[in-house]
């Protein structure tokens, strides 16, 4: 029964320890998937398209999908 006792608490010591290790390189990770975020995307204010941000064409009052919707809604 005593053997049993050490063997458990020897068991529980690894599990712990590989929960700390796990923890650890976890941390790295953020750093190098930082980049991986999702595009961020903006409603055109004329046809309520989506569009990603790098994409949109931004005018006086907003973002739009096109040059041509940015005339049509600012004119
Ligand atoms: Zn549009």
């Amino acid at each position: 029964m005593k053997y049993l006792l050490l063997l458990l608490l020897a068991l529980l010591i690894i599990w712990q320890w590989r929960g700390w290790r796990d923890r650890g390189t976890r941390n790295d990770t953020p750093a190098a998937g930082g980049a991986a975020r999702p595009i961020e995307m903006v409603a055109c204010l004329q046809c309520g398209m989506h569009v990603a941000v790098p994409e949109a064409v931004t005018g006086r009052l907003g973002s739009y999908c096109s040059a041509a919707h940015r005339q049509r809604h600012e004119a």
